[in-house]
């Protein structure tokens, strides 16, 4: 049938548009390492904003105590307490609140906003008495505050919000130093507590990837968003010379959503996409990869394909609707292994309102989630691979240097590295993670891929705050002397 043929050309024009052959990736790779060095050169040099974050040494496990932290930017806010014990991966007790941030909060005012922040904590160290747990700190308790929006920072205690983003908007906060308005929120609380260390959600995932694994170098955020971090040599970051740093390094925030590449596969879904977007230009990447972002592009294939076809029925008026089909639902039609794809249906009437459709239509669907994924788990990959380049540890520089055979260029080239991942997109949708993971050691090659490890971390972004905390805590024993 003509039609059945349109529909197969809509597929097939996709696929190559998305195609992402490992030569390609390799472009991708270059690329992401290419713009990081722009990025470190010279403030606005790249879209990658490369942001520093004052953080110079990460948890090493010889942490020890009660610390707290917030997490604020993901779906759930999160209040947060871990008891360490002193020795690696001896996280004693961990405790972790989720709350959603009621809308109306998240366009009112600031006091609104941190008053509902503060209480939440206040709230949950209230309940300590009830449950035994002891503050055996005499000076006041060190609190870790992940903040994921993208903000300067000019000590691992201050950062100035450059702008919000994922639906907030609150003017005066804008410009200024968000750890001053928690402050004042605590107080008008009467909670007493020390802001001991402000990161981003990937910072802190990085950090609690460091604590379990001191071979962890990167973290990478595949949740609503995406983002990346990771320890860059402080001579690397040329543009701001003389950073004085404890290590000699500095966890660099890349902003990677931002990332753009003229090698990264493009369709007209993502050109539309992008110009309906609140933030056309920008977050290119991410608009690409993230959970946000991904189900979208599949409905307008679908679209598209019901406007050259009726082999979807009729355009119903939930597929005309933006952002209606999310992650969780395309992963749920994706991985459906039952003969008649009946997930596949249910998922196509309840969101889309598509109803009947014969097995080879389900098929399609399948097949078009997979194209998407696939492309957005492999670029993933790239852009996790390029960062291992930036830092050598994708065993060009060890390949460029072996003539030299000399012991610390092999060494490096077969160390072993491990990347923290975090988000849901990675830890539920188990295509996408397979995908990704398989991209990576297809891009490094069978003798280097085995020293790579991708580590998943729950929690990371707020647990590694507090575990920031009580690295940067001021203790009374460095307090005394
Ligand atoms: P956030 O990124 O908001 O901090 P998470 O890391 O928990 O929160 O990621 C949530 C996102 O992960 C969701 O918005 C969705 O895009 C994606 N996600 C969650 N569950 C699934 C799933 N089962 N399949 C595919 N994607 C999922
Ligand atoms: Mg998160």
């Amino acid at each position: 049938r003509r039609k059945w043929r349109r529909v197969m050309n809509v597929l097939k024009e996709l696929e190559e548009a998305c195609g992402t052959h490992v030569t390609r990736l390799k472009q991708v790779v270059d690329a992401m390492s290419v713009e990081m060095h722009a990025g470190l050169a010279s403030e606005g040099g790249s879209k990658l904003k490369m942001l520093l974050t004052f953080v110079d040494k990460l948890p090493n496990g010889s942490e020890k105590g009660l610390y707290y932290a917030l997490d604020l930017g993901g779906t759930n806010f999160r209040v947060l307490r871990v008891q360490l014990g002193g020795t690696r991966s001896s996280i004693v007790r961990q405790d972790v609140e989720r709350k959603p941030i009621p809308e109306h909060l998240m366009t009112s005012t600031s006091e609104e906003l941190f008053d509902f922040i503060a209480a939440s904590l206040k709230e949950f160290t209230d309940q300590e008495n009830d449950e035994n747990i002891s503050d055996t700190s005499a000076s006041g308790r060190e609190l870790g505050f992940t903040f994921s929006f993208p903000m300067k920072q000019t000590s691992v205690t201050s950062g100035i919000l450059m702008k919000w983003t994922k639906g907030f908007s609150i003017h005066d906060v804008v410009g200024n130093d968000v750890c001053e308005y928690l402050r004042r929120a605590m107080s008008r609380q009467g909670l007493d507590m020390h802001i001991a260390a402000l990161v981003n959600d990937s910072v802190g995932t990085l950090a609690l990837g460091h604590y379990n694994d001191e071979d962890t170098v990167a973290a990478v955020i595949i949740g609503t968003g995406t983002n990346a971090c990771y320890f860059e040599r402080a001579d690397a970051i040329i543009k701001s010379q003389g950073l004085p740093t404890s290590s000699g390094g500095m966890v660099v925030n890349m902003e990677w959503g931002n990332f753009w590449s003229s090698h990264l596969p493009r369709t007209s879904y993502d050109i539309e996409l992008d110009a309906e977007s609140p933030n056309p230009n920008d977050q290119g990447f991410e608009k690409m990869i993230s959970g946000m972002y991904l189900g979208e592009i599949v409905r307008r294939v679908i679209l598209r394909m019901s406007s050259e076809s009726d082999v979807f029925g009729p355009i119903t008026p939930s597929l005309s609707k933006a952002f209606i089909l999310r992650a969780p639902s395309m992963s749920t039609m994706h991985e459906d292994e039952s003969p008649d794809l009946i997930e596949v249906a249910r998922i196509l009437e309840e969101v889309l309102g598509i109803c009947d459709v014969p097995l080879k239509v389900r098929k399609l669907v399948v097949n078009i989630c997979d194209v998407v994924t696939c492309r957005a788990a492999r670029l993933a990959a790239a852009g996790i691979v390029g960062i291992l380049k930036k830092i050598g540890r994708d065993g060009s520089s060890g390949v460029a240097s072996s003539r030299a055979k000399g012991p610390s260029s092999s060494s490096n080239r077969l160390r072993r590295t491990v990347v923290a991942v975090e988000g849901g997109l990675y830890s539920n949708y188990r295509m996408f993670r397979e995908y990704l993971n398989d991209a990576v050691a297809e891009i490094l090659g069978e003798e280097l891929a085995p020293y790579v490890i991708l580590k998943v971390t729950e929690d990371g972004s707020g647990i590694g705050a507090a575990l920031l905390a009580a690295a940067y805590s001021s203790s009374p024993e460095t307090v005394d002397t």
